[in-house]
């Protein structure tokens, strides 16, 4: 480790830790974590890669809210808790500025889930950054992808579709209108959908976080589930900041196709659905079937324009 590297970390990253599960954190060779009795260890990880997951120039700030943010979705797919972090940094500069940003854009979301980052590693290099998420849930009662059956609901949070919208207005020359800005801080500032996730793994036969595409990402689901899907695009939940911005099939095809929602996308049984938080707003939007994900639109068949975001399919 160089002095650069220990400066960093000691200045923006170590932190004090008011979890008492935390029995080594930051500082030596490895974190030391106590493990609830009774629950089961979740783990994942996702990297944002300057210029392919965020455009370059994006804020520092918005860059470690949103490395967290996505880390967090996936745990919320699967009903856990999440309660601790590393971090694998790799940045161009020690620009302390673009540091302090970047951990109080992180940490500005840690604590609010009272996630503590227990350890990582700092290098120079590209701008890449990686969180591995390390999250509990009750044995037994984590969620999957895999039990979706004919006949239960599909639903999915929030707004699909407004973050693909936002990095439009990005990337474009939209006017700044409250309409725009919306959208770009709903690309920048997805909101993890944690507590609906805990709600979920007591009554959701299947769920995913909608990260490529809502139609990519149902394929997904389906096929884990081994059934199929029927979409009612006329049901999709288009908010008036998308229609304030786009023509409707534009707006449809953002919320079909558009990617980095962070949404959750869930099936649930017909008689379960008035357990539903009412907190998170979560739309019906096509039922499970037999077999094939199919799109209908005004009664008739429906094809859409593409199906999601492969980071392999360039
Ligand atoms: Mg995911």
């Amino acid at each position: 480790m160089s002095d650069g590297e220990f400066d960093i970390i000691a200045r923006y990253f170590d932190r004090h830790v008011a979890r008492e599960d935390v029995l080594l954190g930051i500082g030596d060779d490895a974190a030391v974590l106590s493990l609830p009795a009774n629950r089961r260890l979740v783990i994942a990880m996702d990297t944002l890669v300057d210029g392919v997951h965020f455009p370059k120039g994006t804020a520092a700030a918005d860059i470690g809210y949103r490395a967290l943010a996505v880390n967090l979705s996936d745990l919320a797919a699967m009903g856990a808790q999440p309660e601790w972090m590393t971090l694998s940094l790799c940045a161009p500069v020690s620009d302390p500025a673009w540091f302090d940003g970047f951990s109080r854009g992180l940490f500005e979301l840690a604590d609010r889930y009272q996630v503590a980052l227990v350890g990582g590693d700092t290098v120079k290099g590209p701008l890449a950054v990686t969180v591995q998420i390390a999250g509990t849930v009750e044995a037994d009662r984590w969620l999957t992808r895999a039990g979706a059956r004919p006949g239960d609901l599909l639903f999915v949070s929030g707004v699909p579709g407004e973050a693909a919208a936002g990095l439009a207005v990005i990337q474009g020359s939209l006017p700044v209108t409250s309409a725009t800005r919306h959208l770009r801080q709903r690309f920048l500032r997805p909101e993890p959908r944690v507590s609906l996730g805990r709600c979920l793994r007591n009554m959701a036969t299947a769920a995913m976080d909608v990260s490529d595409g809502l139609l990519t990402d149902l394929d997904k689901l389906a096929g884990a589930s081994g059934c199929g899907a029927r979409i009612d695009v006329d049901a999709l939940p288009l908010s008036s900041a998308l229609l304030d911005t786009f023509a409707r099939d534009a707006c449809i095809d953002y919320a079909l196709a558009g990617g980095d929602d962070y949404e959750l996308l869930f099936t649930i049984p017909p008689q379960r659905v008035v357990e539903l938080p009412s907190d998170v707003a979560c739309t019906q939007i096509g039922v499970m079937t037999e077999r094939e994900v199919q799109c209908w639109r005004d009664g008739n068949p429906f094809v859409p324009r593409r199906r999601g975001y492969d980071h392999f399919d360039m």
